[in-house]
């Protein structure tokens, strides 16, 4: 599970700004804040051995990370390629000659530029961060003429129109099925084809859970035959094809199967000559290991990306938490599943990382304090862990993010046996911690003046907390009840008691289902729920705040900021919420609205949210926490609830789990907070996510040189046309391939008229 920025700050004048091009929604603003992520300390007190196997392993997640594209939308993977063949002719002030020269403003080619920035960031033409779609702000046929003029399209006349004319339309297209990911009617997506539903999607996650077969690594074609009866090809992501391999547990799933009446065909070698590159790199990181867990993992990733085999990449995980505590920290692979429809088919993402001391050692005293804070949670004994695992829970300085986004921590593996039986690690981002707090005052929304002061000082050291208690005793906490394959409880049948409900235990996890497969669609969001709430109950411990530091009137403060700080986020989640579908886009999003639900309906002036009219006479609003009853009103209320949220994912009550939470996620015009007007006023005063600029590793003989950028739009598109330079052609094209052969899926790009709108 990732944990994203505290949420998106907000701006006056942002929407203004973006002029009358497009809905401020769906574009970037020229405005956007861009920032280079710094890791030159830890880099530096790196050994060369360990700087070669960060290298390699970057190498590895920069390949991979292309592989979003081709999980994203149809178009994306020809507009990386189209945005990559621009750049590399012409660097981005090149560039802005030969645009003037073509009649653009400079506000338009900047607008160009933050779009290709956004493109390169988010790995695809949809935000990581809400799933809706981006268009460039600018007339189309005004970057047409800058696209066909460019040095690219004189050196190669007929493949840069070529791309031009299949993703052009596409890249301004703001249809309403093409506005946010989603299946069927409600969006687009690849990780099913175009014809598919949530019927589909379901039917698909029975049939894969009859076969024992992890959705993670897969994406599902469907076909319907001249009968009308549907074919389902599941593909797993592999090097390797239809060739047999017989030492491999795979080649016994690659056939046809009959099931519930439709037929299944289980295939591999999805991505193919991506993961190709990546295992090439992660054979070559293994040379560099610093110890046998690392080796041992690494051979388990290659065995998983080579043969599609997601058992292999459990057995990698296992390694891999068993590494505690190393200087070069890595996670590779299909991870996170927030951005599936369905929510279990994982993107790829890859990490290298590296120790951040002083931090970590916050951390560090937390775990060793996690299992006398764990009885402090709201629930009886037996719903919790019959052992707490400790986690490995470190502060590090990201030096790569390859994927569609970067979180500022991460709780991985996400696999629920795993979770349960050998426990995870949980990582803290420290320098992607540091970008988000810079919060200047002027775009503070929604906060009383008095407030704001207190916030901009305490809202770092709170958020630290919050993560740390949210990553460690959030995420780790907390008991599923199952039974095995041979008919065994992992509880006390006879004397464990429901506390909702005073009975004895009634539903509970059969073997093969796990949390993800259950709660499917509400799974993320209900468990970063679990852990948000359990970081708001537990910060009001002393023993909390002492471990970070914090007594006497700063510990109330940190208190204050960090309960401000979550309902403030409730109100800023609105943004990630569409009326048209009443659905949510974003997991921790969604989990901070229904927090700020309970607070709301915990009464007593305890929270109250109002909608005002801002100094520009235009719609404004102020949310408003009680500090006084925090511990009086608040405190109680979560526990209610956070007990409610326990004692149903324990016993897997997903009608009793869907009803309570999908109750308080629900937005809608009631009084007095009126939600859906006040998500148009949350959206006026919106400003875009920032925008992180990452650097490169280079190879230069036997040392590892960091290559860093300047902190905008531009420096952001040079660290990715310096990323693969002996290789960006071939991968452009490896990509529009790959896009080319299943474009059918979605009656896609290949068909969309040429460019002349
Ligand atoms: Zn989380």
């Amino acid at each position: 599970m990732e944990e994203p920025e505290a949420g998106s700050e907000c701006a006056i004048g942002a929407a203004a700004a973006a002029g009358p091009m497009a809905d401020t929604q769906y574009i970037l603003p020229n405005d956007i804040g861009v920032s280079s992520l710094d890791c030159r300390e830890a880099f530096r007190l790196l050994s060369s051995t360990e700087r070669l196997y960060a290298h390699y392993l970057s190498r590895a997640a920069w390949y991979g990370g292309l592989a979003v594209l081709l999980q994203t939308s149809p178009e994306a993977p020809y507009i990386y390629a189209l945005l990559s063949r621009l750049f590399r002719a012409q660097d981005p002030d090149q560039l802005r000659q030969h645009a003037l020269a073509e009649g653009l403003t400079e506000e338009e080619y900047q607008a160009f530029l933050v779009y290709a920035a956004g493109v390169y960031s988010n790995m695809g033409n949809y935000k990581s961060f809400g799933d809706t779609k981006f268009v460039p702000n600018l007339p189309k046929e005004k970057l047409e003429r800058v696209i066909l003029g460019s040095e690219a399209a004189q050196q190669h006349p007929e493949e840069v129109r070529g791309l031009w004319q299949t993703c052009g339309e596409l890249m301004f297209s703001l249809e309403l099925g093409l506005r946010h990911l989603g299946l069927g009617k409600e969006g687009i997506t690849t990780y099913f084809s175009g014809n598919c539903t949530m019927e589909d999607a379901k039917l698909a996650q029975d049939f894969l859970d009859s076969q024992n077969l992890s959705a993670y690594n897969t994406r599902l074609f469907k076909e319907v035959g001249q009968d009308g009866k549907p074919s389902y090809e599941v593909r797993l992501a592999s090097v390797l094809g239809t060739e047999p391999n017989l030492d491999s547990e795979m080649t016994s799933k690659l056939k046809s199967y009959e099931f519930q009446g439709s037929h299944f065909r289980v295939t591999r070698g999805d991505y193919a000559p991506i993961l190709q590159k990546v295992v090439e790199h992660l054979g070559k990181a293994k040379a560099y290991a610093a110890n046998s867990h690392q080796e041992q993992m690494l051979a388990q990733y290659i065995e998983s990306f080579t043969q599609g085999s997601i058992e292999a990449h459990k057995k990698g995980s296992r390694f891999w938490i068993q590494d505690k505590g190393p200087i070069v920290e890595s996670y590779i692979g299909f991870i996170e599943s927030y951005r599936d429809p369905f929510g279990s088919r994982g993107e790829f993402e890859g990490f290298v990382a590296m120790v951040n001391k002083a931090m970590s050692a916050k951390f560090e005293w937390l775990v060793a304090s996690a299992e006398q804070l764990l009885k402090e949670l709201p629930w009886p004994p037996a719903f919790e862990k019959d052992k707490f695992l400790t986690p490995d829970f470190t502060s590090l300085d990201v030096l790569t993010f390859a994927g569609s986004g970067i979180p500022a921590g991460i709780n991985i593996p996400n696999y629920d046996d795993l979770r349960q039986t050998e426990g995870f690690k949980n990582v803290s981002l420290g320098n992607v911690l540091a970008v988000a707090y810079t919060t200047q005052r002027e775009k503070l929304t929604f906060l009383e003046e008095e407030d704001k002061d207190l916030y901009i000082r305490w809202k770092g050291p709170s958020f630290d907390v919050q993560v740390g208690l949210h990553e460690l005793l959030g995420h780790g906490s907390g008991k599923l009840f199952v039974q095995d394959e041979k008919g065994a409880f992992n509880f006390d049948q006879e004397t464990v008691i429901n506390p909702e409900t005073g009975e004895q235990i009634q539903s509970w996890y059969r073997s093969g289902e796990t949390w993800d497969s259950k709660f499917s669609t509400i799974a993320s969001s209900y468990e970063e729920c679990r852990a948000e709430s359990v970081g708001l109950y537990l910060c009001l411990h002393p023993q909390v705040l002492e471990i970070f530091g914090f007594e006497g009137a700063d510990a109330e403060d940190v208190i204050y900021v960090n309960w401000l700080n979550m309902v403030r986020a409730g109100l800023l989640a609105l943004e990630f919420y569409t009326p048209e579908t009443s659905s949510w886009r974003q997991a921790h999003m969604q989990a901070r609205f229904v927090i700020l639900r309970v607070l709301l309906e915990a009464g007593e002036g305890l929270v109250t949210v109002t909608a005002t009219t801002g100094s520009d006479g235009r719609p404004d609003a102020r949310v408003r926490l009680d500090r006084d009853k925090i511990r009086t009103v608040g405190k109680p209320a979560l526990e209610r609830f956070l007990r409610r949220l326990q004692v149903l994912k324990s016993t897997g009550d997903v009608a009793g789990g869907r009803a309570l939470y999908e109750g308080y996620a629900a937005v809608t015009d009631a009084p007095p907070e009126c939600f859906l007007s006040l998500r148009d006023t949350v959206l006026l005063r919106k400003e875009a996510r920032k925008l992180i600029v990452q650097p490169n590793t280079r190879l230069e003989g036997s040392e590892v040189q960091l290559l860093e950028y300047e902190a905008s739009a531009a420096g952001l598109i040079r660290s990715f046309s310096e990323r693969f330079l002996e290789d960006g052609p071939e991968l452009e094209k490896i990509l529009t391939q790959l896009a080319t052969a299943d474009a059918q899926f979605w009656k896609g790009p290949s068909e969309a008229p040429s460019g002349q709108a």
